[in-house]
């Protein structure tokens, strides 16, 4: 049978309805295990790959908050739906360079993955003044994987007081984030998301009013809201295989 264009985007919308729903589902399920209120854990759907027309779909389905990781294919992104802009919420996730910290300032609400003083300094610097603060977690290498991007947790405290004192108009620092990595099991996978809550919390011991734990991705959202995540960010169980 050949499907027509507007039959296949009816479909695509379908699934990724479905979909989200299922993890919903799996985010309520998990908190209710952990005694948490389900509202206390944010999906952001992660669209990186997936075109506007799937984030449309998801907003349609009624997602507000979307990651994403690669500056360049996020503005055309963000510019393509500008007619929803007021109601989206948009996530920097990606590794950030300092020399594309400007159109994240300018385009992102939120940016997960600080792992340097002078990238934070920087999007103070370039935040818009009409705009509202930009939302900043640090990046954390929680499971101290070599290649990995973060921040060592010993390096973490001195860099959360250094950004919590950036001008708070411009930037506001809100928690963390990892990526652990791939764990074969429940228990395996709570480790980090564990480790990483007990960071957060030392910060807060130390003064810092910090809120947010970005930890959980498709295949480990239910061990990271056990532990405590409040920002879960999950792609390939929404919108697909990438
Ligand atoms: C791609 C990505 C995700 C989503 O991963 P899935 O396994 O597709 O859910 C979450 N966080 C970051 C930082 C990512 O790069």
């Amino acid at each position: 049978m050949v499907r027509s264009k507007a039959q296949e985007v009816r479909g695509i919308m379908v699934s990724i309805d479905s979909r989200l729903q299922e993890v919903k589902q799996r985010m309520a399920q998990a908190a209710l295990k952990a005694g948490r209120d389900a509202q206390s854990v944010t999906l952001v759907a992660v669209s990186k790959t997936f075109d506007a027309a799937a984030v449309r779909a998801a907003h349609g389905a009624g997602q507000r908050a979307f990651g994403e990781n690669y500056v360049q294919e996020a503005v055309a992104k963000i510019d393509a739906l500008v007619d929803l802009r007021p109601q989206l919420e948009w996530h920097f996730i990606g590794p950030l360079q300092s020399n594309k910290t400007r159109v994240v300032a300018e385009a992102f609400d939120w940016v997960h993955t600080v792992d340097r003083l002078k990238i934070a300094q920087r999007l103070a610097d370039q935040r818009p003044a009409w705009l509202a603060p930009l939302q900043l977690c640090l990046q954390v290498n929680i499971s101290g994987q070599a290649s990995k991007s973060g921040l060592l947790p010993s390096e973490v405290p001195a860099i959360a007081q250094a950004v919590a004192a950036l001008p708070p108009e411009r930037v506001v620092l809100r928690g963390l984030m990892a990526i652990p990595e791939p764990a074969p099991d429940f228990d395996a996978q709570r480790q980090p998301h564990r480790a990483l809550r007990e960071l957060l919390q030392a910060l807060k011991a130390q003064g810092l009013a910090l809120d947010t734990l970005s930890m959980g991705m498709s295949a480990d959202l239910e061990a990271a809201v056990q532990e405590g995540a409040t920002l879960v960010r999950v792609g390939s169980a929404i919108f697909g295989a990438r």
